[in-house]
C-alpha cells in the first residue's frame, strides 16, 4: 500500500471534499491547492489546536498578526534577499527536469537508484552546475513597476514578529523568556514542489519566536523540541513510531541559525521535515537594529543588564500537519469480504465528531434527526446525512475519520433512543435520547484516550 498511499489519499481528498487542485477548471496551478468543506474543518482544527497550545494555555506567549506585504528593507536586513536561496540544477538530458541539488540523493533513493549515482535522478542525463535561486516571490506596490516599487511576498511569518519586537515589549511589559506567535500565509517559489500538499508554493505557517537570555537558548531549544514532539503525538495523535528528531548538520543550517532540529515523519516518499525548531540566536533582532537604527535590545530590570535576546523558533506548516495526519491515520481493513477505508483521526482533529444519520429519508425520521443534529451542534462538530443506504453512509464517515455516528431509526419513534456507532470497533450501543450528549462525551473521551495510546505506543 505504501507506494500508492499518496495517490489513494489524493483521490480520497478530492472525492470527499478535503483538497482540490487550485483553479482546476483551467488546468490547475502547480503546487497550489484549495480546501473543500471537510478540508476547511480539518485546517481549523489544526490551527486552533496549535493556537490553544502555543498561546492560550501558556502564561508566556502572546499572539499577533502581521501583514504579508512588508517594507522591502526587512528582507534585505534579514538576509533573505541575499541568502534565502536553494541550489538549482537542470537536467540537460532527456527529461529536462529541475532539481534542488541538496535533494538529488533523496530523489535518487526514492527512484530506487544509488544516492550518489551520477546524473539526473529521473533519466540519468547530465546535470548543469548548481546556481543559487531565490525563493521569494516578487511583486510591485503602486502603479509603476520599477525597482523602487518592488516588494516581496513573505516567505516566513517570523520577520513580522521580529520587527514588532519593541512594540510588543512596550505594550505587554513582558519579561524574558516570552514568546510571540503567529499563523499566516507564506509564499515560496519552490524549485521542485510536489508530493501533493507536502511542498507548496503558497502555504500557511505557524511560528513562535521564544525570546530568551543569551546562554539559556540551548536548554530552551531542548525544551521546545520535547514540547513540540509531545504536541504532535499526544494532541494530534501522530504515532511516535513514525517520527524522529534529527539535528541539522552544520552545512544544512539556515543563514540565521546555530542549531536546528527537525521533527521528521516517515512519509511514503521517505523521511521528511514536519516541523523545524531553530536556535536563531540574536541574529534577526541584531540585524534589524543595525539596519533600522532602532534599539531592539531588552533591559532586564532584575539584573540591570541590557542585551539583545536570543530566540528559539518552532516553525511548522499547517498543510504539512494536514498531510501527516492523513498519512498517519489512513487504514484499510477487510470487513465481510469488502475493504473498509478508515481514517483513524484523533477525535479533536476529525472534521466531523458526530454524524447524525436517519435510517430512511421519511419525514418521520428526518425531522427528529434534524432536531437532534441541531441540539448536538452546540457541543460537537456534527454532520447530518440522509443520502444513500446506511451502510454506505457509515463507510463515508469512516473514510473521513468521524469517530461517532448517531442513527435515528423507526424504533426511536417508540423508545426515544438512538444507536451510537463507534468508528474503530464498529460497535453499536443503544442510548436514550435524554442521555445522548453525556453518552457521546464519554465515548469521545474514550476515543481520545485510544488516540493517545495509539500515538505514544502505550496501547
Ligand atoms: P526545506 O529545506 O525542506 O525547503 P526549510 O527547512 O526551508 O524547508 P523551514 O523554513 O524550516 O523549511 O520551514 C518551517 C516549516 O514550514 C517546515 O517544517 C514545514 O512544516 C513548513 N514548510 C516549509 N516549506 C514549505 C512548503 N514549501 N510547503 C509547505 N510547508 C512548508
Amino acid at each position: 500500500m505504501a507506494e500508492d498511499l499518496v495517490e489513494r489519499i489524493v483521490s480520497l481528498c478530492k472525492q470527499r471534499g478535503f483538497v482540490y487542485p487550485s483553479s482546476e477548471i483551467y488546468g490547475g496551478l502547480n503546487a497550489v491547492y484549495d480546501f473543500g468543506p471537510l478540508g476547511v474543518r480539518l485546517r481549523r482544527n489544526i490551527r486552533n489546536r496549535w493556537w490553544r497550545s502555543m498561546v492560550e494555555l501558556r502564561d508566556d506567549v502572546d499572539g499577533i498578526e502581521t501583514s504579508v506585504l512588508m517594507n522591502p528593507e526587512v528582507w534585505a536586513a534579514s538576509g533573505h534577499v541575499q541568502s534565502f536561496t536553494d541550489p538549482l540544477v537542470d537536467c540537460t538530458g532527456a527529461c529536462r527536469k529541475r532539481w534542488r541539488e541538496d535533494h538529488l540523493a533523496a530523489e535518487r533513493t526514492a527512484r530506487g537508484k544509488a544516492p550518489d549515482a551520477p546524473g539526473c535522478p529521473e533519466c540519468g542525463g547530465p546535470l548543469t552546475a548548481a546556481r543559487q535561486f531565490n525563493l521569494m516571490f516578487k511583486t510591485f506596490i503602486g502603479p509603476v513597476e520599477d525597482s523602487a516599487a518592488q516588494i516581496w511576498l513573505r516567505p516566513e511569518t517570523a520577520q513580522g514578529m521580529f520587527v514588532n519586537f519593541a512594540n510588543v515589549v512596550n505594550s505587554t511589559r513582558r519579561r524574558l523568556p516570552f514568546g510571540i506567535a503567529q499563523q499566516g500565509k507564506a509564499f515560496r517559489n519552490e524549485i521542485s514542489p510536489g508530493n501533493f500538499i507536502f511542498r507548496l508554493r503558497e502555504f500557511e505557517l505557524m511560528e513562535m519566536e521564544y525570546f530568551c537570555k543569551p546562554g539559556s537558548d540551548r536548554e530552551l531549544h531542548d525544551y521546545w523540541c520535547q514540547e513540540r514532539w509531545r504536541w504532535h503525538t499526544e494532541e494530534m495523535g501522530v504515532r511516535a513510531g513514525n517520527l524522529r528528531l534529527r539535528a541539522h548538520e552544520k552545512h544544512e543550517l539556515s543563514h540565521y541559525s546555530t542549531a536546528t532540529s527537525d521533527i521528521e515523519y516517515s512519509y511514503p516518499f521517505g523521511w521528511g521535515e514536519l516541523e523545524g525548531i531553530a536556535d536563531r540566536t540574536d541574529y534577526d533582532l541584531r540585524t534589524h537594529a543595525e539596519h533600522s537604527g532602532r534599539d531592539l535590545s531588552f533591559f532586564d530590570a532584575q539584573t540591570n543588564e541590557r542585551f539583545t535576546p536570543f530566540v528559539i523558533e518552532p516553525a511548522v506548516g499547517l498543510e504539512r500537519i494536514f498531510i501527516t495526519l492523513l498519512v498517519d491515520a489512513y487504514d484499510e481493513e477487510a470487513v465481510r469480504g469488502e475493504t473498509r477505508v478508515v481514517l483513524r483521526l484523533h477525535p479533536d482533529v476529525a472534521p466531523v465528531q458526530v454524524a447524525v444519520l436517519p435510517l430512511s429519508k421519511r419525514a418521520e425520521l428526518t425531522e427528529p434527526a434534524h432536531r437532534i443534529d441541531h441540539e448536538l451542534r452546540a457541543v460537537f462538530a456534527t454532520e447530518y446525512d440522509e443520502t444513500q443506504s446506511i451502510g454506505r453512509r457509515y463507510r463515508r464517515q469512516d473514510e473521513i475519520g468521524t469517530p461517532l455516528a448517531v442513527t435515528v431509526d423507526f424504533d426511536t419513534l417508540q423508545d426515544d433512543a438512538v444507536t451510537i456507532r463507534e468508528r474503530d470497533s464498529m460497535e453499536q450501543v443503544r442510548v436514550p435520547l435524554a442521555n445522548l450528549t453525556p453518552a457521546l462525551k464519554d465515548q469521545l473521551d474514550a476515543s481520545r484516550r485510544r488516540a493517545v495510546a495509539r500515538a505514544t505506543g502505550s496501547s
